[in-house]
C-alpha cells in the first residue's frame, strides 16, 4: 500500500514538473524578442523595370543576446536584415502579365537552420509577404475609353499588347461590324478586333515588299515563300515579261499579290512623248489583262523617273518606295539579307527586283523573319489605306 502510495507521488511529481517545464517554455517562447519583416507592396506597370523592393525589420527587444559566445546579440541581427543580408525577395519573374503577386519573404538556408535550431530559444523571426500589382502597360480602363498612361484617351486604332481596339470620336470603343476607312471590320461585344476576320491589323506594323522588272525565272519562288507565310507583295511588272511567264501573274493574282505597271521594255518615260508613253504603259496593261481578265492597279515608271508631263498621261496611282535595298547593284544575298532587316520599319515601300537570284535567295529568309517579327507583309495599295506613304507617291 504504501509502495503504490510514493509511485503514485513520484508520478505526480514528474507531471507537475513536465507542465511546469511546458509552461516556462511557452512563457519563454512568449518573451523571447520578436523581429518582425514586412515585405513592401509596389504598383508597376507591364514591362516597368523592378523597382529596388525594401522589407521593414521592426524589433520589440534588442539587447538580448543570440549566440553569447560570439556576442551577437538581437540588433546585430536586426542590422544585418536592414542591410538586407539573410534573406531574398521571391516575386513572379514575368512582368508582362497584368495581375496582383505575392513578394514572399525567404530566409537563406543557413540563416532559416539558425531559426529552427540554434537561435530557437533565442529569437522569433515573423515574416510577412508584400505584393506586387502589375497595371496594363498603356494605362488604365474607364468604362469603354481606356486612359492612356500620357493622360489622354486612346482614339482610333490601339493595340493593349493582347488585344487590338478601335477608339471612336466620343473616345469610346467600337462593337460588331464597322466601317473605318475603306474596310469592314469586325469587333467582340467587348470591342476586341477579330483577326481570324480581317486579313490586316491596322494597329499592328505592316510593310510592302514590291518586286520590279519581271516576271523572271525566280518569281515563282517568291510567291512560294509568300504562300508559306501567308503574306503578300506587290510585283511591278514588265510588260515584255509578262507573256512569258503566265503562271506567275495567274498565281500573284491567286495569292491576293498586287501587279503594277512597270512599263513595257523599261524606258525613262521622262524622254518619250505622250503616245509613246500610252503604248508603254497599255500594252503591259493588255498583256495582264489577256491573262487573268483584270488591269494593273497602280504604276511605277522606271528608274522612277516621273515629272508633271509623264503624270498627266498616267491615270493610276504612281507608287516608287521609300527603301531603296540597290539588290541589282549589290547582288549579295547576304547583304540584301542585313539591309532589309536593319531597315524594315512600319509603313515602309522596300524596292526589289525579282529577276535576280541573290535577292530570291536573301527572300528566303528575310520574309519567315519579318513575319516572325509581327510585321504583316501586305501590298502597295492596302499599306497605301493604313499608312501615310506620301513620300513614296507621286
Ligand atoms: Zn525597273
Amino acid at each position: 500500500m504504501k509502495r503504490f502510495k510514493s509511485a503514485w507521488i513520484v508520478g505526480l511529481v514528474i507531471i507537475t514538473a513536465l507542465l511546469l517545464l511546458i509552461l516556462y517554455r511557452y512563457i519563454s517562447y512568449q518573451n523571447l524578442p520578436v523581429i518582425h519583416m514586412k515585405a513592401s507592396n509596389i504598383t508597376i506597370r507591364q514591362d516597368e523595370e523592378l523597382p529596388a523592393l525594401s522589407v521593414d525589420v521592426e524589433v520589440d527587444k534588442e539587447d538580448e543576446m543570440i549566440e553569447d559566445e560570439n556576442d551577437y546579440s538581437v540588433s546585430d541581427l536586426v542590422k544585418e536584415l536592414q542591410e538586407g543580408k539573410h534573406y531574398q525577395i521571391v516575386h513572379t519573374d514575368d512582368l508582362s502579365k497584368e495581375g496582383e503577386y505575392q513578394l514572399e519573404i525567404k530566409l537563406d538556408d543557413e540563416t532559416q537552420k539558425k531559426i529552427d535550431k540554434d537561435w530557437k530559444w533565442r529569437v522569433r523571426l515573423e515574416l510577412e509577404d508584400g505584393s506586387m500589382t502589375i497595371l496594363n502597360k498603356y494605362g488604365d480602363w474607364e468604362g469603354k475609353k481606356f486612359l492612356k498612361t500620357d493622360g489622354t484617351y486612346a482614339s482610333g486604332w490601339m493595340d493593349l499588347g493582347t488585344s487590338t481596339y478601335y477608339f471612336n470620336e466620343q473616345n469610346e470603343y467600337v462593337t460588331g461590324e464597322q466601317k473605318i476607312g475603306n474596310t469592314t471590320f469586325y469587333f467582340s461585344d467587348e470591342g476586341i478586333l477579330d483577326e481570324n476576320k480581317n486579313t490586316i491589323n491596322p494597329a499592328k506594323p505592316m510593310l510592302a515588299l514590291t518586286f520590279d522588272d519581271g516576271p523572271g525565272k525566280y518569281t515563282m519562288d517568291v510567291l512560294n515563300l509568300l504562300e508559306q507565310q501567308k503574306a503578300r507583295a506587290t510585283f511591278f511588272v514588265l510588260g515584255d515579261n509578262v507573256p512569258k511567264f503566265p503562271e506567275e501573274i495567274k498565281k500573284m493574282s491567286e495569292l491576293s499579290c498586287e501587279i503594277g505597271n512597270h512599263s513595257t521594255s523599261h524606258p525613262n518615260l521622262k524622254k518619250l512623248d505622250k503616245s509613246q508613253i500610252q503604248y508603254q504603259l497599255q500594252t503591259t496593261e493588255d498583256r495582264i489583262y489577256q491573262i487573268i481578265g483584270k488591269e494593273s492597279t497602280l504604276v511605277r515608271p522606271p528608274y522612277g523617273a516621273v515629272n508633271e508631263t509623264v503624270r498627266s498621261y498616267i491615270d493610276k496611282p504612281i507608287v516608287l518606295w521609300t527603301v531603296d535595298t540597290l539588290d541589282w547593284k549589290y547582288r549579295d544575298t547576304e547583304y540584301i539579307k542585313k539591309y532589309i532587316i536593319e531597315n524594315a520599319k512600319d509603313g515602309e515601300i522596300l524596292l526589289m527586283h525579282d529577276i535576280h537570284q541573290t535577292t530570291v535567295e536573301a527572300m528566303k529568309e528575310v520574309i519567315p523573319e519579318l513575319v516572325e517579327e509581327g510585321y504583316q507583309l501586305v501590298t502597295v495599295s492596302e499599306l497605301k489605306e493604313f499608312r501615310d506613304v506620301g513620300r513614296a507617291v507621286s
